[in-house]
């Protein structure tokens, strides 16, 4: 498959509504924000969360991008691209060893970025450096990105897409959380009237309402009220990258309901989630869903 050039302005992505009966008995409307859509690589949040930081990187004439990621991480696959595409040099400090290159691997070492395997307590040790732009050791040098991307500065590309979806005291947003960065940046952004609903894809209980609370400490002293928001971790099946029968048996419903592509990872656990507390009464009758499809399609070749 040949892979159209990124160009980093895209018009807005489509809210597409769906149809179901079930929203209308329960007095619902649910709208995707397809963000899956902005480019077949570079999807969803990731770019959304990489594009300040990697502007911060340029005029601190950075040339070099280092971050770490699993074996199958959207953030380093969407960074190795966005490298090749922006002229970075890039390396990846992946979790564990791996003698089979999985899917993602293989597409981050083609577009050029160095891959390290390190050890896990390494990575858990990592996983504590937060601060950008210094790499965690003093024998690399480069502009050191978070796991996942997270940081400040990724919550003014997620500003970016809430400010291009309709605002009004009936709307909640929902969204997968793996790190809550998207998420912070979506509670930062939301007219205060909103409400905010995330799904965690991992099991650690109550790790991300402390997550997301820190992000937004950080971020939104300036601002006294924020959108009520809660984060459910009711859907994570078992944990990060978990799945079983019934996710995959509603994706593909899903799929051929509405014609949006989910993956296993993310936005089926999100849409899973959303459909679950729709059956249960969840959401006031009269309230308009809008769910962020974050992208993520490559995830899709791992089940
Ligand atoms: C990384 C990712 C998320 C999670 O984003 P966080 O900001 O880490 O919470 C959600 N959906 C997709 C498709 C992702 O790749």
């Amino acid at each position: 498959m040949s892979i159209p050039p990124f160009h980093a302005c895209f018009p807005p992505t489509p809210l597409q509504r769906i149809e179901h009966p079930i929203l209308d008995e329960k007095g619902l409307l649910l709208s995707v924000k397809r963000d899956d859509l902005i480019h077949p690589v570079v999807s969803g949040n990731k770019w959304r969360k990489l594009k300040y930081i990697l502007r911060h990187a340029q005029t601190l004439n950075a040339t070099h991008l280092i971050s770490m990621g699993g074996p199958y991480s959207n953030h380093l696959h969407t960074l190795a691209y966005l490298g090749k595409e922006m002229g970075f040099r890039t390396t990846g400090l992946i979790r564990g060893e791996h003698k089979n290159l999985s899917p993602a691997l293989k597409d981050m070492r083609h577009w050029g970025m160095q891959i390290e395997f390190v050890s896990r307590d390494t990575y858990r040790q990592l996983r504590n450096h937060k601060k950008f732009d210094a790499p965690p050791s003093s024998e690399r040098n480069g502009y050191w990105i978070a796991e996942g991307g997270y940081n400040p500065l990724a919550l003014r590309g997620i500003e970016e897409m809430i400010k291009e979806l309709p605002v009004g005291s009936d709307i909640i947003f929902t969204a997968p959380c793996g790190t809550g960065c998207t998420l912070a940046g979506i509670i930062n952004a939301a007219p205060t009237e909103t409400r905010v609903q995330g799904v965690s894809v991992l099991k650690g209980d109550g790790y991300l309402q402390h997550e997301v609370s820190n992000l937004l400490d950080e971020c939104t002293a300036e601002r006294s009220t924020k959108a009520a928001w809660a984060v459910s971790d009711d859907y994570h099946f078992g944990g990060f990258g978990k799945v079983n029968k019934h996710l995959t048996a509603f994706m593909t419903e899903f799929e051929n309901h509405t014609g949006i592509p989910l993956d296993p990872v993310y936005t089926g656990k999100l849409f899973y989630g959303l459909a679950d507390m729709i059956l249960k009464d969840q959401f006031p009758s009269g309230s308009h869903l809008i769910a962020i499809h974050t992208g993520g399609l490559q995830g899709r070749r791992t089940i």
